[in-house]
């Protein structure tokens, strides 16, 4: 199964200022999209430290899709791009129909009056200079537009906006039709039960695990809630079923809630 990874920028996330939402929901649509994430990142915003993850991920052949989010902005704190013209060895490149979509914002959004001058100023040219041999991927909301960087052997590497709606909406409006069409739902049943301890399962999922090795098998407890999930995944939701019915079956002592 193809998979997928996240480099998540930004100092903010590793000092506890904000939590990583973005990878969070990345995650949950890349894994029904049929592009389970296998690996994520969190750096700051130190362009070394970019360019050695982006590296990192791009020597790795399964990860196919590669999700950089965040440092897309004017900021000098925002290095993404320039951290990926580096890991890919491209220049820059100032790419013009991003700076005019940016001065019909100024316009629409009564910034260039605002300004006295609809002149795009450093930090907005600065959002417009990509890697060579970028796809730009229109930023509806904002300003900073993404981009899709194909890699040998139909492997793309992303740059997403850091702002949640924005890295969401460009997701959804170009990343999901353009490049993950051919990814295949993998199917998902759970059990919940209530005060089941985690131990009593411990011996038929370990037997399960080798008895159904393409299902995946996990045990997540609400401790809040006083609550158990077990949850299984996997390519064949046949396969999937049996192994939630022989957890039923094989430990009796619990029933699962309906
Ligand atoms: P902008 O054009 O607004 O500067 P950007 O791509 O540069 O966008 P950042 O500057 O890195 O994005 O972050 C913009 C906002 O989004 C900040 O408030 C930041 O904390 C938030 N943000 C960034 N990354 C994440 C993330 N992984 N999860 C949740 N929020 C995030
Ligand atoms: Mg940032």
């Amino acid at each position: 199964m193809p998979s997928s990874s996240i480099v998540a920028v930004g100092d903010e996330l590793l000092r506890g200022f904000t939590v990583d939402t973005n990878s969070n929901w990345l995650a949950g649509r890349l894994f029904s999209l049929g592009y389970p994430v296998k690996r994520i990142e969190v750096v700051g915003d130190v362009e070394a430290d970019i360019v050695a993850a982006v590296q990192d991920h791009m020597a790795r052949p399964e990860l196919v899709r590669i999700f950089v989010c965040g440092g897309l902005g004017p900021t000098p704190d925002d290095r993404t791009f320039q951290a990926l013209a580096r890991a890919l060895d491209r220049p820059l490149v100032y790419d013009q129909a991003t700076g005019a979509a940016m001065q019909n914002l100024m316009f629409s959004r009564g910034i260039a009056k605002l300004r006295g001058t609809a002149e795009l100023n450093a930090g907005n040219r600065k959002m417009a200079m990509v890697p060579e041999g970028s796809v730009i991927l229109r930023n509806g909301p904002g300003m900073a537009p993404g981009i899709a960087f194909p890699l040998v052997s139909d492997r793309f590497l992303f740059a997403m906006p850091g702002v949640p709606p924005e890295l969401r909406s460009l997701f959804r409006d170009w990343i999901e039709p353009g490049y993950l069409r051919d990814g295949s739902a993998p199917a998902v049943g759970e059990l919940h039960y209530h005060l089941a301890p985690e131990s009593a399962f411990a011996e038929a999922m370990l037997a399960l695990e080798s008895e159904y090795p393409d299902v995946s098998l996990g045990s997540y407890p609400q401790t809040e809630l006083g609550r158990l999930i077990i949850r299984a995944s996997g390519s064949d939701s046949a396969r999937v079923q049996q192994v939630l019915d022989e957890i039923r079956r094989r430990v009796g002592r619990y029933q699962p809630l309906a």
